[in-house]
């Protein structure tokens, strides 16, 4: 799989893709991540991606052409499954996504920043928009970060158990259960008797029925779906 992500400020993500599992998985070659900053295709002497909107609301908006150009390099140089515009009104992003999206080959994302990005992009060039949440941040790059980090935790071999991203929130449209470590007890606190037990079956049953009982309590619309 290889992620494009098109971005003003690039040192945004430079931390969030270079560690723990997703810089792992890059050094593994089971994803490719590029950051290109949008800067490249910037006009006049100071580079400029971005000016005031028609209408006169307060806020910068990113410029057509230099996106356009940005998208037509990439294009040019292989097909995209899906160009995902990251933004506070798109479809809200969820595990089911995050499972859709990790089958892809080549995806872009674009992440604006300031007041948005001309919509004429979103009219023309772009083939899908995500939202983290019903919130507005500064920028895309969190959210794209958000979005490259949970599909690389799919892709098998990223986690060495890879059964542990499969009983992980929301794989089977259930929360998991809770998890203990050791020690066994501390400060008076125990760890339930049952996982102590040994046993596979009565383990599975209790982690079974946690989930269910969790799932009613914090996000019973799963149930629902
Ligand atoms: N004026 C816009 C908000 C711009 S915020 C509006 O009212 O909808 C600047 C940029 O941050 C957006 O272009 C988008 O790329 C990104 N962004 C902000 N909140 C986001 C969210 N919840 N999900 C995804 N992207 C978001």
């Amino acid at each position: 799989m290889r992620i494009d992500i098109i971005t003003v400020v690039p040192e945004l993500l430079e931390s969030p893709l270079s560690h723990s599992i997703v810089g792992r998985a890059i050094k593994k070659g089971l994803v490719e991540i590029h950051v290109h900053n949008l800067r490249r295709y910037g006009k006049g002497p100071r580079l400029q991606v971005d000016d005031y909107s028609y209408g006169g609301d307060a806020g910068m908006v990113l410029m057509v052409e230099p996106v356009y150009n940005m998208i037509q390099e990439l294009k040019s140089e292989r097909q995209y499954d899906e160009i995902i515009y990251m933004s506070p009104d798109g479809e809200v992003f969820n595990q089911g996504i995050a499972n859709e999206l990790s089958l892809k080959e080549n995806i872009i994302l674009l992440c604006g920043h300031y007041k948005g990005i001309d919509h004429r992009i979103r009219e023309h060039l772009v083939t899908r928009e995500i939202s983290v949440g019903d919130y507005v941040l500064s920028g895309g790059e969190i959210p794209a970060a958000i979005v490259a980090d949970a599909l690389v935790r799919l892709i098998p071999g990223a986690i060495t158990d890879e059964t542990s991203a499969l009983s992980d929130c929301f794989q089977d449209g259930m929360l998991s259960a809770p998890i203990y470590t050791r020690p066994a007890e501390f400060n008076g606190w125990k760890v339930p008797e049952v996982l102590l037990s040994g046993n596979p079956k009565l383990i599975r049953d209790w982690q079974d029925e946690q989930a269910m009982e969790r799932t009613k309590q914090l996000r019973p619309k799963l149930l629902d779906e």
